[in-house]
């Protein structure tokens, strides 16, 4: 069988960061324990069990915001993730006198700081995100006149008198969705400022994963509830046209899927620790033999 590895593969930066400054608390005696992370650090639940064997407690219920998370916590510090909170989460874990270990990524620290100028400024702001993500949760609250869409059909049902207005987005959309959005959102609203805010992690691996090599499966190695995982999954179909699927680990590969075919292609989401991939391409070439 044809193995094909679309890079980039292993964590992106922010994600790196975060895994780090995570890390390093574990070991640093200064810090108030026990060590809580309000939700997820990252999307990948391999690593987040990681953490948890090291006695770090996860907060976590996706039907719960995080400001109904930071409740469940009374002392110690806690770790606001790469996905960034909104200025309310953050007093409140300082009223709770919370150590807070911030890990928000600076890709999403920047729209943070783009949308607050241009609300200052005297504009109205459209964020393109995804419905219950943790960034976009963030990002809206942040202010209660941010527009949220997630769709083309979103923008038909604004209703934006002013004339000032700034598009922004999540880190971790897809390019392609994007462009169709952000056309629909030239043509009602033709003087918008738009700022397209995914980040190079993500745009790096879709790039390539539109590129990539005609195949008869592409594999996409990551958390399912990781958005820029999905994405690739996406753009793989979408763009590429090749028949795709989702695993987290060799023990959630479809091996049926391997049957009777030639050439596999095999791409990760940022959140995604290389050596599940690799054990992936380990087994798929040990078949092969
Ligand atoms: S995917 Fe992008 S925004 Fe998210 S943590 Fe990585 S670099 Fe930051």
């Amino acid at each position: 069988m044809k193995i094909q590895r679309i890079n980039p593969q292993g964590y992106c930066n922010g994600v790196k960061r975060a895994i780090e400054i995570v890390e390093n608390a574990i070991q640093n005696p200064d810090i108030p324990k026990p060590i809580h992370l309000l939700g997820q650090i990252i999307h990948n639940r391999f690593v987040v069990e990681q953490f948890r064997k090291k006695g770090v407690i996860i907060i976590e219920d996706k039907t719960k915001t995080r400001e109904e998370l930071l409740q469940q916590i009374h002392s110690g510090s806690v770790v606001f993730s790469a996905h960034g909170v909104s200025p309310n989460v953050y007093s409140i874990a300082q009223k709770k006198g919370l150590t807070i270990i911030d890990a928000t990524c600076k890709y999403v620290l920047s729209i943070h700081k783009k949308i607050k100028q241009y609300l200052e400024n005297g504009y109205s702001c459209i964020y393109i995100g995804t419905k219950n993500h943790p960034e976009c949760e963030g990002v809206l609250g942040m202010d209660s006149s941010i527009y949220f869409v997630s769709s083309s059909e979103d923008i038909k049902n604004l209703e934006i008198e002013n004339d000032k207005i700034y598009v922004t987005n999540q880190t971790t959309l897809s390019l392609y969705d994007q462009k169709d959005i952000i056309k629909e959102i030239k043509k009602i609203y033709p003087s918008a400022i738009i700022e397209d805010m995914i980040c190079n992690a993500t745009t790096i691996r879709q790039e390539a994963m539109a590129k990539q090599e005609k195949v008869d499966l592409c594999i996409v190695v990551g958390d399912k509830s990781s958005s820029n995982t999905k994405k690739l999954v996406e753009v793989s179909q979408k763009i590429a046209k090749i028949p795709t699927i989702l695993c987290e680990s060799l023990e959630d590969l479809d091996r049926d899927r391997l049957k009777n075919i030639s050439s596999v292609s095999i791409s990760s989401g940022a959140s995604t620790p290389k050596e599940i991939v690799d054990e992936i391409i380990d087994y798929i070439e040990k078949s092969n033999e």
